[in-house]
């Protein structure tokens, strides 16, 4: 069997959501779209079950897949609906919806449920990306308050730049937020994952955790407190010795600068393992640190193991992980921890 996989340490998960919740307090609802960034929804999903307050996905289809699972706790609609078929599915498997468009609330208004949706008004608060604008915000809650086909209507923002802690706009959105919201009631939420880390004015009723349950910091660096849950690996499937100014891989990319001991190494980008990984990218081989060399192919890639006599074909490949923090991979490859574990693919998930 092809060696590539991808360990899901559910543990990790579960102890990652409970520190999320501790840390901002209130209620918090694990973000599980897109598979769960890559780690699967559903099994995410039920390990998480008997601790969490609730999920959310960005789209209807994978509120379904969660509730065909056997998932019965609320799930929020991220992106809302898109069409007014949506809303029988809504209705009928006890969907949380964001509403952050006028159209939105046009449909809530024509469409007659047996019983009230629940509703996350969503605002936009700075990011101008989705949701109303702060002026626009009570008029938006009085329409759909007086549909009289929603029940709790929740308020809710999206940070913009929470990853960088030394810029205002997060706490200008989280004035802007208050401010456009001072007079509506019901349940507050703004912190994703690095609002709920590093942004204590950003604590309200609900939290929202996406990248940090997987044990990803969105803030370079290690992340304190957190356990990651993937770990992507494989194995040294051939190793060849190449001479001073070989060079190594398509392109030509790489060039030996001494006699270079190169190992051979099932995964490529058809698994998700980024191309635009520089030479030198860290990974581990039989838990010693070494370095990518050589451009990464489709379904193979090469590192360095000229200081490790002892690694050879069979040897452990950690791409990233716990011993390879996967912000230092998404750093050196141009990218964010998100895109890394979300393009995850062909390789075995299994889970620990
Ligand atoms: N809330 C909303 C509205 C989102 O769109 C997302 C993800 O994009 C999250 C929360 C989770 O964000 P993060 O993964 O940064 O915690």
């Amino acid at each position: 069997m092809r060696p590539a996989r991808a360990l899901i340490d559910l543990d990790a998960l579960r102890h990652n959501y409970l520190l999320a919740r501790e840390r901002h307090g209130g209620r918090a609802l694990a973000v599980v779209k897109a598979n769960a960034y890559g780690h699967g929804a559903v099994r995410c999903a039920l390990e998480l079950a008997d601790v969490a307050d609730g999920y959310a996905v960005a789209c209807l289809e994978e509120a379904l897949e969660l509730r065909a699972a056997g998932i019965r706790l609320p799930i929020l609609l991220l992106e809302g609906v898109f069409e007014a078929a949506e809303l029988a599915d809504v209705e009928r498997e006890n969907l949380w919806m964001v509403v952050h468009h006028a159209e939105q609330a046009r449909m809530i208004e024509q469409a007659s449920p047996a019983r009230p949706y629940t509703v996350w008004l969503k605002v936009n608060s700075g990011m101008n990306r989705a949701g109303f604008r702060p002026e626009e915000v009570v008029a938006a809650w009085n329409r759909l308050q007086g549909t009289g086909k929603v029940g709790e209507i929740a308020l809710m923002t999206h940070f913009a730049r929470a990853d960088e802690p030394d810029v205002p706009g997060t706490a200008e959105q989280i004035a802007t937020f208050d401010m456009a919201t001072a007079t509506l009631p019901g349940p507050r939420s703004v912190a994703n994952s690095a609002g709920v880390l590093h942004w204590r004015a950003a604590r309200r009723d609900w939290a929202r955790p996406g990248i940090l349950l997987y044990g990803a910091d969105p803030l370079p660096g290690e992340p304190g407190g957190l356990r990651p849950v993937m770990t992507l690996e494989s194995r040294i499937m051939a190793v060849r010795e190449i001479a001073p100014g070989a060079p190594l891989g398509y392109g030509a990319r790489f060039q030996a600068e001494r006699p270079t001991r190169v190992g051979l190494v099932a995964m490529g980008y058809a698994d998700g393992y980024p191309r635009t990984a520089p030479d030198g990218t860290p990974v581990s081989v039989d838990g010693r640190p070494t370095r990518l060399i050589g451009r990464v192919s489709m379904d193979m890639l090469t590192v360095d193991l000229t200081d490790l006599p002892a690694a050879g074909i069979g040897s452990r490949v950690e791409l990233w992980g716990r011993e390879v923090g996967i912000n230092r991979v998404a750093a050196s490859a141009g990218t964010i921890s998100y895109e890394l574990l979300c393009n995850v693919k062909r390789v075995r998930l299994e889970y620990l």
